[in-house]
Order: C-alpha cells, then sequence, then structure tokens
C-alpha cells in the first residue's frame, strides 16, 4: 500500500479519492486517524501529520505512532510533504524541491523504534531514490520550479530560525529547512519502508528573505500549491508499482551489530 503523511497546507487530499474510509489505528505507540483512500485501483493510506485541523505541533508530533500505524495497515513505501523556507536565493517560494539528503538538528524527540537492542541503519542513500525518482517523472503537472536533489535541515521548532543559525545551515550545505523531517523518516528506513519527501518552499528563509517571516505567508503559498502538489500526487500514486522490491525494503539485513 502506498501511504501519503501531509504536512502544514496538505491536512486532507480527498479531492483524489473515489471513496473514503476512515480508520484508527491503535499502535502500541499510541493511536492514530488514518484514511484510506481508494484512488483508481490503488489503496492510498493518507494521515496529516500535524493530525486533523493542524493542530499538534512539530516538536510534539507521535512521529513512533504515525509511522508505526502506517506500517500495521500494510503500507511499504510513504511520500510525505512538508513546508519548508528556502536557504538558496535560486529556489523562491512555489519552488518544489525532492530532497537527497538531511542535516538532523532536532533535539527532544523519540528517534528510534531500537531502544533495548543495537541497531544501525544504514544512511548512504537517506531517502528512497527509486520512489524518488517516480516524483521526479510524474512532476510535468508542477508549474513551478521542481529541483531534484538537495539537503533538507530538520529543526527542533517550533521558532523559526535566528539569522545566525540560517547563516550557518547555508554553510553547512543545506537547501531548504523545516521541521518535520527527522525522525520521520528514519523511522520509516527503520521499519523497512521507503520514504521520500517532498518539500514545497513557502518562504525565504530569515535573514535571506528581504521581509519579516510571517506564517500567514507559509499559509497563501501552501493554499497556491496545493492544487499542483496534489496532481503530483496523484500522477505520481497512478505510475507506483504496489507490488516491487527496493533496497529499503531489506535495510535491517545488515543492521546488527
Ligand atoms: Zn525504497
Amino acid at each position: 500500500m502506498i501511504g501519503i503523511i501531509g504536512g502544514s497546507g496538505v491536512e486532507e487530499i480527498s479531492e483524489l479519492a473515489d471513496s473514503i474510509e476512515k480508520k484508527t489505528v491503535d499502535t502500541e505507540y499510541g493511536s492514530v486517524e488514518v484514511s484510506l483512500l481508494t484512488i483508481g485501483d490503488k489503496t492510498v493510506a493518507f494521515l496529516p501529520r500535524h493530525s486533523a485541523g493542524h493542530t499538534c505541533p512539530p516538536h510534539k508530533i507521535n512521529f513512533k505512532a504515525n509511522i508505526m500505524a502506517l506500517k500495521e495497515i500494510g503500507v511499504n513505501q510513504i511520500m510525505a510533504t512538508n513546508a519548508v523556507g528556502s536557504l538558496d536565493l535560486d529556489i523562491g517560494p512555489g519552488s518544489i524541491v525532492i530532497p537527497d539528503d538531511f542535516l538532523d538538528f532536532t533535539v527532544n524527540r523519540d528517534r528510534t523504534f531500537y531502544d533495548d537492542e543495537v541497531i544501525h541503519i544504514d544512511m548512504t542513500e537517506p531517502f528512497c531514490n527509486r520512489l524518488r525518482g517516480a516524483i521526479l517523472d510524474n512532476s510535468d503537472s508542477v508549474e513551478g520550479n521542481v529541483v531534484d536533489g538537495g539537503t533538507i535541515v530538520c529543526m527542533e521548532g517550533p521558532r523559526f530560525e535566528t539569522p545566525a543559525e540560517i547563516k550557518m545551515l547555508s554553510i553547512l550545505g543545506g537547501t531548504v529547512v523545516g521541521m518535520t523531517t527527522l525522525p520521520e523518516a528514519v523511522l520509516a528506513r527503520e521499519k523497512e519502508m521507503c520514504y521520500a519527501p517532498i518539500a514545497v518552499v513557502s518562504n525565504y528563509s530569515t535573514g535571506i528573505s528581504p521581509t519579516k517571516l510571517n506564517t500567514d505567508e507559509v499559509y497563501e503559498i501552501m493554499a497556491q500549491k496545493k492544487e499542483e502538489l496534489i496532481s503530483l500526487l496523484f500522477n505520481t500514486i497512478k505510475e507506483l508499482h504496489t507490488e516491487y522490491d527496493c533496497d529499503c525494503h531489506h535495510i535491517l539485513d545488515d543492521a546488527h551489530m
């Protein structure tokens, strides 16, 4: 099954579905509300990352419950949307970035399923390149800039970054900055699921932006981009195989010490 985790501005994608069934999945980490969408001949599990109505702040998201819920209902590949700020003047608001690496600056999150055994998962390709490729192959419907690759930085939040932090992240090679990719991407890999982020640039980061950041600006851009994002997801879902093999599904084979 294909899973979609919707970030800010993508709280529901019901317009994609022929039919919808809501389901509560009880996991050992908590209960999660998931929508099962029928799209053509496929079933797609949709989960709004910040909960219904966008009520849960980034640092309080129960990432383990979300990933476990998707795993338990049979999801094996996840596309995840993120609203991000750009660290690069050439990648302006409205651009869509399909990152191929990350920098993790979160400080206070429950970041692994393996607290009781020694597991070191490989991060040579931090996101699934098969899934990234499928998204990029179906990006014709996007009017604005689509960027293949880049480093997504994940900050703890919920505040925005300072100018000095943005300068640092830029020097370190960051392309875009958000608050929700980690530990989500790592937890998905620990559960041997393919995972690829779709980062929608809602603003320039502070110090790069000529104006002061405000959340209205973020929501305005996300609302404008939602239609394009929905068609990107729809086209990719249509093309994705549900019976397939990928290195992501065997990541634990070499992870035990
Ligand atoms: Zn994969």
